[in-house]
């Protein structure tokens, strides 16, 4: 049985983590179309295109190839040749990409990628619209939430072991900031689909969000 698993939620919810490790345990392809619309912003920030300018920013997305790659820990995302993993999690594109995700037909073209990726099922998907709009009939749809003072500490913690540190406050207000942008765009904005299933991962461990979203797809 090749399901559909389509995970939403707001930023730093632990979407990614548990996704990955959901794909492991049932042997599916984990897509993580975040690292998509990154992939864009820093693009379209190498090529200084404005990046409100949507035809300025579909004309560049026309020579760049987004493709992923297994790695460890991190699944490992390419522009073209060029491995851009990293580069894509600098707080300047973190910063930018609601800008880019606001603009309709980058999301067209990016949810067209997507659906041919899922096509054959046996898949785990992570985003904001996948449950709403790129797998509206997706067997299995959780919507992953937290605080965002939990949120923005985990990132803290995340942050301090890649020996960065910035103020938890300042976490705090960039991915309420960011959720704000992502939940009130006119096209497809982060919304809880009618038939996902809530879970809140404040008080629990990835392993035991794991667990729990391991049941839902069993069931
Ligand atoms: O998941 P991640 O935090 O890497 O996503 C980065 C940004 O990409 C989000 O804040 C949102 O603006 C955009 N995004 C989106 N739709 C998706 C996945 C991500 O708009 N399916």
């Amino acid at each position: 049985q090749a399901l559909q698993v389509a995970i939403d939620g707001p930023a730093s919810a632990g979407k990614s983590t548990v996704a990955k490790l959901v794909a492991k345990q049932f042997g599916y392809i984990y897509v993580d179309t975040g690292a998509m619309y990154r992939a864009v912003t820093y693009w379209s920030m190498q090529h200084n295109v404005e990046l409100t300018d949507e035809a300025a920013v579909t004309a560049a997305m026309q020579s760049l190839k987004i493709t992923f790659k297994p790695g460890d820990p991190d699944q490992l995302v390419f522009a073209n040749q060029e491995d851009i993993t990293t580069a894509i999690r600098q707080p300047d594109v973190t910063n930018n990409v609601s800008t880019i995700a606001a603009l309709p037909r980058v999301r067209e073209i990016l949810t067209e990628h997507q659906r041919t990726m899922a096509d054959a099922g046996g898949i785990v998907m992570d985003g904001r619209d996948i449950g709403t709009t790129v797998l509206p009939h997706a067997e299995v749809k959780i919507f992953l939430v937290a605080s965002a003072a939990e949120r923005a500490k985990r990132r803290y913690a995340e942050n301090i072991q890649k020996g960065i540190e910035t103020p938890l406050a300042q976490l705090q207000a960039e991915i309420e900031l960011r959720d704000h942008k992502d939940s009130t765009r006119k096209v497809s904005p982060l919304t809880q689909a009618p038939d996902a299933i809530l879970v809140d991962t404040t008080p629990l461990s990835i392993d035991e969000v794991v667990a729990t979203i391991a049941e839902i797809i069993k069931k």
